[in-house]
């Protein structure tokens, strides 16, 4: 027995139990989709509370940050037990908490800035005019492929000449002057205290690699580390895990390399297939029953992923009963009958009783929910989406932080140009004056803010027109520092809003009450910190990061169907799922039918069982026939090619009648 009296045995089976009750060493759980490996992890927590192990001895590495909230949220209803104490979430928001303490050692301070990739790319833009390069005829490089051969050169730990002869063979004749902008790209992060995404990751693990006291701190501290997902974890992620496992630390890792699918990200799949190789001694459960779906649903997902060649074979079992139906097919004439079909078929659950949570529309690019964004728009059934903009890389929310990042970062060039920006008569020319003259400032390289911004700014010499609002400005950055420090950041964004921003709002942009209110709600999310660092970190992480740092995660729980990526939705379900957009060329994607890359089109088909078994109950699968404003230039559209994989009388065809719109 155990002290909270929970029935281990009768929860779970007897794989998943022999892992959640294992003794301290390490342990792989690799099995298939809806096979309880997060339930397995979540249980393990509650098992080790229930052991007597601390929790700020545990460390959660989840996909999102959300996720590792409902996992502790779903221990302490198993186990009462204070679980502030222990560290869960992305790799991201667990490396920021890290770098929070000792950025110091790495050159930055602790209020360092999160860039995000718009701040990323003005930064490069700036570097890319100060280089002069000569481009004359020749194409050079976007900063958006800049950032993403930077970016694909620290996660897989290759060099910029080969990301660029592997995927951008083109650009070759640039090499010199990529790398060039890459050595001045992260000089300049260092001058202004700033990181990007896969800094927080990388310096992090550089800051263990050279500092063995502290890495030997955390490895006392995080005697048990369990990572979920574990499958999609890059090369960075995968040597952070382990250098942060010691001789006497306990890893538990959970993944399907079926579900693999953010290679195109860094991501990795060796990582689990070698795990065994890189711990001998660990255990290695594998689980052959699936919880979540329908048998119908399930033979459909094992037949669909059976056509990939290089995947563990994994048996997965139903257990639950056969259901109402078998997965639909169902053609369409066009987008518009697409949506028509979907919004219809939600609007007769609706009227059957089913709950608006338990839907979701699966797509495998944003843009492919545009008709049906539209369509339950003007039905009236409320959404909810997690991808697009996110809350915080609107323009009005990131003016706002602006003020406080450079508040509380004084090396923050972005933000301070972007403040500057802001006022009328300021433009990029000015503001580069001005920054250049706080830089002469001494305060401006202090720790401390300075109490009066005022005091320095107000000396500086601004263009008339700017004259009144520059004084204003000033005034608010004063406002925003106190003796002991800084306000509370909703006392912040209330300064700032007030100030000299709502002034800037009002005549700038044409729906200045919708933004107002949008700021209004950030002021009312601020209201939950009260450490200022640590609230625009959470901005900045709000997001999954992992999966996706650009994808917004709704933190509303109102009732409303679900609009997702096939990549977002990884780990989770719902009853029904519409999973549209199934037509060649769409899905898999015409690039890389292009490509004729076997692991590339092996990876589509991964996404494709990732998206088949996120379903419970009903599955419908949908594609239209004609595409008008198809990019290939194809009008016609057949089914996807993976429909060949399986048996046909694993799916029924429906026949719509076109709805003439
Ligand atoms: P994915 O590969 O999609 O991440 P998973 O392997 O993590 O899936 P879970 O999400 O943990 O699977 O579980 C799928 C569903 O099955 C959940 O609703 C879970 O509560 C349920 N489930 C898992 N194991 C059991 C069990 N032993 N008894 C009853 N229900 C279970
Ligand atoms: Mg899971």
């Amino acid at each position: 027995g155990t002290a909270s009296g929970i029935d281990y045995q009768a929860e779970l089976n007897d794989q998943q139990y022999a892992a959640v009750t294992s003794r301290p060493g390490h342990a792989l759980v690799i099995a298939g989709a809806g096979s309880g490996k997060t339930r397995t992890l979540t249980y393990r927590v509650a098992f080790l509370l229930d052991q007597g192990v601390a929790a700020k001895n545990i460390l959660l590495l989840t996909f999102t940050n959300k996720a590792s909230r409902e996992m502790v949220e779903r221990v302490t209803e198993l186990i009462p037990h204070d679980t502030s104490e222990l560290w869960g979430g992305t790799f991201h928001s667990i490396c920021n908490r890290i770098l929070r303490r000792h950025a110091d050692e790495l050159g930055f301070t602790r209020s360092f800035s999160i860039l995000d990739t718009d701040d990323q790319k003005s930064l490069l833009k700036a570097l890319i005019a100060e280089a002069k390069i000569d481009t004359k005829n020749r194409r050079f490089p976007k900063p958006d492929v800049l950032l993403t051969i930077f970016s694909l050169s620290e996660n897989t730990k290759s060099s910029v000449r080969d990301i660029i002869q592997e995927s951008y063979p083109y650009f070759e004749e640039w090499e010199e002057e990529i790398k060039q902008l890459q050595r001045s790209y992260v000089k300049k992060k260092l001058d202004t205290n700033s990181m990007d995404f896969d800094d927080l990751l990388g310096l992090t693990l550089k800051l263990l690699k050279k500092d063995e006291d502290l890495r030997e701190l955390y490895q006392r501290k995080f005697r048990y580390v369990l990572v979920d997902e574990y499958q999609d974890t890059n090369s960075i992620q995968c040597e952070l895990i382990d250098i942060l496992v010691g001789p006497k630390n306990s890893l538990m890792v959970v993944g399907d390399d079926a579900q693999s699918i953010y290679s195109w990200r860094g991501a990795d799949m060796n990582n689990i297939l070698s795990f065994h190789a890189r711990y001998p001694d660990a255990n290695v459960y594998k689980i052959e029953t699936n919880y979540r779906s329908r048998p119908e649903i399930l033979e459909l997902s094992n037949a669909a992923i059976k056509a990939n060649g290089s995947q563990i074979p994994k048996e997965l079992r139903a257990s639950r009963d056969k259901g109402s139906m078998v997965p639909a097919v169902i053609p369409l004439t066009d987008p518009r009958a697409q949506a028509d079909f979907v919004t219809q078929r939600i609007e007769d659950l609706i009227g059957e009783g089913m709950d608006l949570n338990e839907i979701a529309v699966l797509y495998r690019a944003h843009y492919q929910s545009m008709e049906i964004q539209m369509e339950l728009t003007s039905r009236d059934i409320p959404f909810q989406i997690t991808s697009g903009l996110r809350f915080f890389e609107q323009a009005h929310i990131k003016d706002v932080s602006a003020f406080i990042r450079f508040a509380v970062n004084r090396r923050d060039e972005i933000s301070f140009k972007r403040m500057a920006n802001m006022l009328p008569g300021i433009g990029p020319k000015s503001a580069d004056n001005l920054w250049k003259a706080w830089l002469e400032c001494p305060v401006s390289q202090h720790e401390d803010p300075p109490l009066a911004f005022s005091e320095y700014l107000s000396e500086f010499k601004v263009p008339k027109k700017a004259a009144a609002h520059w004084e204003q400005l000033c005034y608010t950055l004063d406002e925003l520092v106190t003796r002991e420090g800084f306000q509370a950041p909703s006392e912040m964004i209330l300064s700032i809003s007030e100030g000299v921003y709502d002034d800037y709002m009002r005549e700038s942009f044409d729906n200045y009450e919708q933004r107002k209110q949008d700021i209004q709600q950030l002021m009312q999310y601020a209201q939950g910190y009260t450490d200022v660092n640590e609230f625009l970190a959470q901005l900045s992480l709000m997001s999954s990061a992992d999966g996706d740092p650009k994808a917004k995660q709704e933190e509303k729980s109102e009732e409303a169907v679900t609009l997702s990526s096939i990549h977002q939705a990884k780990g989770l379900e719902w009853k029904v799922v519409f999973l549209v957009w199934l037509a060649d060329g769409m899905f898999p994607n015409q690039r890389i039918l292009e490509t004729e890359d076997a692991q590339q089109l092996e990876e589509e088909r991964r996404l494709f069982y990732v998206a088949l078994t996120r379903a419970k109950d009903e599955l419908y699968l949908t594609y239209p026939t004609t595409n008008p404003r198809s990019y290939t230039g194809e009008y016609m559209q057949t089914a996807s090619r993976f429909f060949e994989d399986f048996d046909q009388s694993l799916v029924e065809e429906w026949q719509i009648e076109s709805t003439g719109w």
